[in-house]
């Protein structure tokens, strides 16, 4: 919310514009305008696989917000605001019909590209996220399994007896689960246990250690460790360096994503650059 305000202060409002802009009741109705405009386009940064002779196997959809007088805001600046104005599931519904609709037309000359969305946690402890996501397979006709849920370690931590039971129900209709930011967020392992989850997403601020902290690489070694033990794949975010992906290809890391790999890109960029040309190469 604050760079959201920092934003508009910026901005050459009408001064008597100004303090009712700073109401969250008006952010919110620009917010649900969005929504309901499609002035939130998506951006999809690849994921790929480190594997000898394997490639990008899909890419998680990241939101944007075209706000008429601001530009393209990033999501902390309006996912936080969301998230406290009842906004958030009608956003994550958004996001996910979205996202969905998308990967589904990725068939074809991309093989079977999986898209990963990221879910608040007001949304997935409200209990609909089951019935959401089968009417978005149904509507989209997108394999069960092309779709992976981000769900941040914090949120699940928060009810973890909730979360747990809900996505044990989402796992059932087939979909991934991915428990993002991953490390940040003080997991009990008898939690980890029992959480039925696909993949455990490094959060960058240990990649960023790589090379200039022992205490960052130990900890990616323990996280890729427990997840190969406990039958769970691990993924290394906010890569932005060969160094650092060859020191977690070295650790038998399964997936990376950064800036090394590739930048969000539009559905066109996915479809049409570089990603493409990886992908069918094999
Ligand atoms: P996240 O899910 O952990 O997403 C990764 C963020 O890191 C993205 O920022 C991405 O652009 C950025 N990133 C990727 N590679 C690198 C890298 O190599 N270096 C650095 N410094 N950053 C990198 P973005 O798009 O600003 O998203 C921020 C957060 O907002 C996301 O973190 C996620 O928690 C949330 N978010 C994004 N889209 C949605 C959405 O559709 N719904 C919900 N509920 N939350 C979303
Ligand atoms: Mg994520
Ligand atoms: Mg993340
Ligand atoms: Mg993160």
């Amino acid at each position: 919310r604050n760079a959201y305000l920092r934003n508009l202060a910026h901005c050459e409002y009408d001064p008597t514009q100004s303090s009712r802009l700073h109401d969250e009741r008006l952010i919110e109705e620009d917010l649900r305008t969005a929504i309901t405009t499609g002035d939130l386009p998506l951006r999809f940064q690849p994921i790929r696989s480190v594997a000898p002779g394997r490639t990008s196997i899909g890419a998680e959809a990241l939101i944007r917000w075209r706000h008429p007088q601001l530009g393209l805001l990033a999501p902390q600046d309006f996912v936080p605001v969301a998230e406290e104005n009842q906004l958030i599931m009608a956003l994550d519904r958004y996001v996910l019909r979205s996202a969905a609709a998308s990967a589904a037309r990725w068939y074809g000359d991309f093989g079977t590209l999986s898209v990963a969305v990221n879910v608040s946690v007001v949304t997935l402890l409200s209990g609909d996220l089951p019935s959401l996501i089968a009417e978005v397979l149904d509507s989209s006709g997108l394999v069960p399994a092309r779709l992976c849920l981000e769900i941040t370690e914090t949120a699940v931590m928060h009810d973890h007896r909730t979360a747990t039971r809900i996505l044990t129900a989402i796992k059932q209709q087939g979909v991934h689960v991915a428990l993002d930011d991953f490390g940040t967020g003080y997991s009990s392992l008898a939690y980890l246990k029992d959480l039925p989850i696909d993949t455990l997403k490094i959060d960058r601020d240990f990649v960023r250690g790589i090379g200039a902290d022992s205490r960052d690489e130990h900890t990616i070694e323990t996280i890729i460790r427990l997840g190969h033990d406990l039958g769970i794949e691990v993924l290394a975010e906010g890569v932005e360096t060969r160094f650092q992906l060859e020191w977690l290809t070295a650790r038998d890391i399964d997936y990376a994503q950064g800036f090394y790999i590739s930048m969000p890109l539009t559905e066109r960029s996915l479809l049409t650059g570089r990603f493409k040309t990886r992908h069918t190469r094999h």
